[in-house]
C-alpha cells in the first residue's frame, strides 16, 4: 500500500496544492507524477507574463495554509521589489504572475525537504480509464500511457469557447488568427495589438478588466467597444473587515436563504465596505448550506440569487477600475449594453476587418466593424471531464459544469456511489461543494484529500 502511485492531472495552483499537502502528509514525492503544461503552479490563473493581469483579492487572503495566511504578503516583501503599483487604500493586490513565482518557490522547497522528486510531463492527459486490476490509465498528448493506483484530477477553469459563430473564410485569411484572440488569459496577444487599431472585447468581468488595464498602460488609442451582458463592470473591492459569520436555521430551503440575504445585507450604497463585509459575512458558513440542498434546490437558488452572487462575489482590484475610469473620460473604451451574435470575417483590398452583430440594449440589432476581437467569456468546457462522463466513470453536477463529487472530493459514478481512488479538487467541484474556487477553497480542499490519502496509503 505504502508504494501506491498518485497521478495528478493538471498543472496549475491546484495540482502544486495538492501536491504541497501530499509531500507534508508524508507521501514521498517518487510516487507522485504530474501531467500538465507550464511551471507547476501557474496555470491559466498565475501563468500570464502581463504586468497588468492583478490578482482580485488582498495579498492575505491568498493562502495556501489557513494558519499562514500572512505567508505570501511576507514572502512578497522579499521577493517583490519592482511592483510600486501594488498598494492601494484598500489592500495590497500583487500580480497573479507573482503569485505564481511565489507557489513554484514552495514546491521547490518542500521537494528540497523531502529530498525526492516527482516526475512531470507537460502534456495533456486526453483519456482516463479504469484498468482491469485497480487503478487507473492516463493516455497523454504525445502517447504516453500513465498508470496509478489513485488518479487526481485538477484540471482547472477550461479556456473560453467563442460564444457565437464565426463567418467568412478563415482558411484564406490565416493573418486574421491573430486578429480573434479565444483565450486572453496569459496576455501574450497584447504584443500584437497596434496601439490605433479598433477593438471589442467581449464580456463583462474580470478578465474583460485586466484587458482593459493591460490596454490602458500601453496607452492605446483606438476605440475599445466592451460588450457587456449587463451594461456593467464588476464592482471594485473595498476596505472590509470580515466579523462573525451570521446566523442560519438549520437546514435551510433556498427561500429561507434569499431571506437571510436580503435581511442581512445593509441598506447602504454595495460598495460601501460595511455591504461588502455583511456581504463576505454570509459567505462564511454558506457551503455547509449550499451542500446540504438538493440539486433542484441549487439550481432554485441559483435563478433566484445567481445574479447577486455573481455580480457580488468577483470583485475587481481597483488598479483595474481605475484604468477603465481614465480609458471611458478619455473617450477610448465604450461599455455597450450589448450582446454578439456572429463575427464575420471580411476582405476588403489587402486589408481584414472583423464585422460584429450585436444586440444592444440601447439601439437593437447594430454592426460593429473592428480590428481585433478579445475573447473574455469566462471558462468553457472540459473535454477530460466531458470523456469521464461519456465513458460511463462521472456524472455531470447539478449545472453540467463539472463533475459531482462528494464531501470528501471523490468522483461520484453513476450508481451514485464515490470512487475513492478517482479525486477531483478545482474550480470543477464548485457545484457540488459550493463557493470553494478561490486559491484559498482550493487549498483547503487539497488538505483534506492529502490527509484522506495519506491514511489510506501510509
Ligand atoms: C484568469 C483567472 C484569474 C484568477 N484569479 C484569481 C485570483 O486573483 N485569486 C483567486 O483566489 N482565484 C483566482 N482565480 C480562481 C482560480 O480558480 C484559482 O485561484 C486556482 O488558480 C485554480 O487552480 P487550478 O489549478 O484548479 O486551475 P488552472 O489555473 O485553470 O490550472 C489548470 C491547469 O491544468 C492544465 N490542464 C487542463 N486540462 C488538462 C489535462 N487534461 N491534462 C493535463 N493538464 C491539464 C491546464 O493547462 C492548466 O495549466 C482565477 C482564475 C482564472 C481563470
Amino acid at each position: 500500500m505504502a508504494d501506491q502511485k498518485i497521478l495528478i492531472i493538471g498543472s496549475g495552483f491546484a495540482a502544486a496544492a495538492n501536491l504541497l499537502h501530499l509531500v507534508e502528509a508524508g507521501i514521498r514525492p517518487s510516487q507522485i507524477t504530474i501531467v500538465g503544461p507550464g511551471q507547476l503552479g501557474r496555470g491559466n490563473a498565475y501563468g500570464c507574463d502581463d504586468d497588468d493581469f492583478r490578482l482580485n483579492v488582498r495579498a492575505n487572503l491568498m493562502w495556501v495554509w489557513p494558519d499562514r495566511r500572512d505567508d505570501f504578503g511576507n514572502w512578497a516583501k522579499t521577493h517583490i521589489t519592482d511592483d510600486k503599483d501594488a498598494v492601494r487604500s484598500s489592500g495590497i493586490f500583487y500580480r497573479r504572475r507573482d503569485f505564481g513565482r511565489y507557489v513554484a518557490s514552495l514546491v521547490d522547497a518542500a521537494l528540497a525537504v523531502a529530498g525526492g522528486t516527482i516526475t512531470h510531463y507537460p502534456q495533456i492527459v486526453t483519456k482516463l480509464g479504469k484498468i482491469d486490476q485497480g487503478g487507473w490509465q492516463a493516455e497523454c498528448s504525445d502517447g504516453r500511457l500513465i498508470k496509478a493506483d489513485l488518479a487526481l484530477l485538477a484540471t482547472g477553469s477550461p479556456p473560453p469557447q467563442w460564444p457565437c459563430p464565426i463567418h467568412g473564410a478563415k482558411a484564406q485569411l490565416p493573418k486574421l488568427e491573430n486578429r480573434l484572440v479565444q483565450n486572453p488569459w496569459n496576455g501574450r496577444w497584447l504584443g500584437h495589438i497596434p496601439a490605433q487599431s479598433r477593438l471589442a472585447i467581449i464580456g463583462g468581468g474580470l478578465t474583460a478588466l485586466d484587458a482593459v488595464t493591460a490596454l490602458a498602460r500601453r496607452d492605446h488609442q483606438g476605440p475599445i467597444f466592451l460588450l457587456a451582458p449587463h451594461g456593467t463592470l464588476p464592482p471594485e473591492q473595498a476596505d472590509w473587515v470580515k466579523q462573525a459569520p451570521p446566523s442560519w436555521p438549520d437546514a435551510p430551503r433556498p427561500s429561507e436563504i434569499l431571506r437571510r440575504f436580503r435581511s442581512y445585507l445593509p441598506d447602504l450604497p454595495t460598495d460601501d465596505p460595511v455591504w461588502q463585509q455583511a456581504f463576505e459575512e454570509l459567505r462564511i458558513d454558506i457551503n455547509q448550506r449550499w451542500q446540504a440542498l438538493s440539486d433542484h434546490d441549487r439550481r432554485r437558488l441559483m435563478r433566484r440569487l445567481g445574479w447577486l452572487w455573481s455580480r457580488y462575489r468577483y470583485r475587481a482590484a481597483p488598479q483595474t477600475i481605475a484604468a477603465a475610469n481614465r480609458l471611458q473620460q478619455a473617450g477610448i473604451l465604450e461599455i455597450c449594453h450589448a450582446r454578439l451574435s456572429a463575427i464575420h470575417l471580411e476582405m476588403a483590398a489587402d486589408d481584414a476587418s472583423l464585422r460584429l452583430d450585436l444586440h444592444d440594449t440601447k439601439t437593437g440589432s447594430r454592426d460593429l466593424v473592428v480590428d481585433y476581437v478579445i475573447n473574455c467569456t469566462g471558462v468553457g468546457h472540459d473535454p477530460l471531464l466531458a470523456n469521464l462522463v461519456a465513458d460511463g466513470i462521472g456524472v455531470p453536477d447539478a449545472f453540467g459544469q463539472g463533475l459531482r463529487v462528494s464531501h470528501q472530493n471523490e468522483v461520484i459514478n453513476p450508481e451514485g456511489q464515490a470512487i475513492p481512488t478517482l479525486l477531483l479538487v478545482g474550480p470543477a467541484m464548485a457545484s457540488s461543494l459550493g463557493d470553494v474556487v478561490a486559491a484559498s477553497g482550493i487549498s483547503l480542499a487539497g488538505m483534506r484529500v492529502a490527509a484522506r490519502l495519506a491514511s489510506q496509503i501510509l
